[in-house]
């Protein structure tokens, strides 16, 4: 059996032996077939579950729940969607942009409501998040997200650099922002959690079950066919691999270190006090929490993206980028020099050619997707989860009207021009920071690169 425990530091501390589940053997008929048991897949068979517990649901998983990004990530419940309020109000107008920001609000606390009515502890914590300038540029950003903040009434604050340096004392902090918008988590125990849940409410998940097609009405699997009317795409980064939708997301890996637990005096020099997420403003985005028992964990971008959209067990692991976390965590903290990294892994997460996350069903044929988060996807597969259970279920809410409801991302380009594509914007944005650091000013590549994602 797959060491599953191997996945993330977070798989390998759950309470849970992470035994999988029985696989399908057999062909079965269900009301809604949902493929893939990550937060998107199990948010929704939740609140189906939860609205009509009469409708049958199965989930089918290739390994088991969790193993995905909802295993892996960065434990950032935020309100934070894949594109800026600005360029989703440019196109869909104002009001459309503020529901999509206030719903996101409204997600990061429904998690840790849904959460503790199932009796979920994943270290649900809203300390909000903590984004810090460290150069005269980085500042100038800050004050552009606060001015967007102002314009969309965000709720985002401006800090000073003594406020910034009380929430997180790292070093060369000249200001930041904060929102209390963010709920740091453990993954993998939201993950282990919700898929006990929603089979105490009758949903069956299949494990070690790999769907080899998705059509109209019928999922077929290594174990046998699911017949269902609705089926229910869930499979992210990993969607490239089902046929037909080769080009329909690039998987983009991203990769995480975390340290030993570490003593008080190092809390109480450092901060987070609130148990903020905290993260700066360099183009190449990097993501940090103080875990329940102590840690730093620590991730960012970074690793190549792979020809072909490969995903593969030994690209969650890149000695290049956890050295370079490594790095940057002892120049934000020279205390942490030789701390020793008690762990190291990684995960694709997925990126729609337009940068926009989007949910929906074609009524037509029946099938229905939620995906595209880029990085962002916690608190936002929730708001999936639910959207896509009004969908199902036809009723006529808020949720079903908001603007990322049944937008579809055009393709990305066939190779090689996806690899080229995909891997000049990850070079521009690594070198941007080392080239702003050396001249003070903003980095041009990187502003040239943000005007052609639109983002
Ligand atoms: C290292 C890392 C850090 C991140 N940090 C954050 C963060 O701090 N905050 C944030 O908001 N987001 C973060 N993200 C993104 C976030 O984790 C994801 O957006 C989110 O978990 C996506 O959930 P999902 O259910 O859609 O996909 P996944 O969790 O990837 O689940 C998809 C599931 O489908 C299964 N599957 C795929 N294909 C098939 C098939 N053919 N048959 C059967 N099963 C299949 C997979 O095994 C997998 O379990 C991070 C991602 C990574 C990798």
């Amino acid at each position: 059996m797959a060491d599953y425990r191997s996945v993330s530091h977070w798989m390998a501390t759950v309470d849970d032996d992470l035994t999988p589940l029985p696989a399908l053997d057999t062909d079965i008929d269900v009301d809604v077939a949902i493929v893939g048991a990550g937060y998107t897949g199990m948010w929704t068979a939740y609140y189906l579950a939860a609205a009509d517990p009469g409708r049958r649901v199965a989930v089918v998983e290739q390994e088991i729940a969790g193993f995905g990004a909802s295993g892996r990530n960065g434990g950032w419940c935020s309100a934070l969607f894949p594109q800026s309020t600005s360029s989703l109000a440019g196109r869909h107008g104002r009001d459309a942009a503020v529901a999509l920001h206030r719903a996101m609000r409204a997600s990061v606390d429904e998690v840790g409501r849904a959460a503790a009515a199932e009796g979920i502890d994943c270290d649900y914590r809203k300390g909000g998040t903590v984004v810090l300038a460290r150069s005269a540029v980085q500042l100038e950003r800050a004050r552009e997200a606060y001015a967007e903040s102002e314009e969309f009434d965000l709720g985002l604050q401006l800090l000073g650099a003594d406020e910034a340096r009380a929430r997180l004392g790292a070093t060369g902090v000249v200001g930041g922002t904060y929102t209390p918008d963010c709920a740091r988590i453990h993954p993998a125990k939201l993950a282990r959690g919700l898929s006990a849940a929603i089979r105490r409410r009758g949903v069956a998940l299949y494990e070690r079950t790999r769907v080899t097609d998705l059509r109209p009405g019928e999922l077929v699997t290594t174990g046998g066919r699911i017949k269902a009317p609705i089926v229910v795409r869930a499979t992210e980064g990993y969607t490239a691999r089902l046929p037909g939708l080769r080009r329909a997301m690039a998987p983009v890996y991203s990769l995480m270190v975390a340290t030993e637990p570490l003593p008080d005096e190092f809390w109480d020099e450092v901060g987070l006090a609130g148990r903020e997420t905290f993260s700066d403003f360099r183009h190449l985005i990097i993501y940090g929490q103080r875990t329940a028992d102590n840690r730093l964990a620590f991730g960012g971008r970074g690793a190549p993206y792979h020809f072909g959209s490969k995903i593969r067990p030994e690209f969650d692991r890149d000695a290049r980028v956890f050295a370079e976390l490594r790095r940057v965590l002892a120049d934000l903290f020279p205390r942490l020099g030789d701390v020793p990294v008690a762990a190291s892994w990684g995960g694709p997460l997925s990126i729609p050619r337009d940068w926009t996350a989007s949910v929906g069903i074609d009524r037509a044929s029946g099938l229905a997707w939620a995906g595209g988060y880029v990085g962002d996807g916690v608190a936002t597969t929730n708001l999936a989860g639910r959207t896509l259970a009004d969908l199902i279920l036809e009723r006529d809410t808020e949720l079903v009207g908001l603007p990322w409801v049944n937008h579809r991302s055009p393709r990305w380009e066939p190779e090689p021009l996806r690899w080229l594509g995909v891997n000049a914007g990850l070079w521009a944005m690594s070198g941007a920071d080392p080239v702003e650091t050396r001249t003070g000013r903003p980095s041009r590549r990187a502003a040239l690169f943000n005007r052609f994602l639109g983002h």
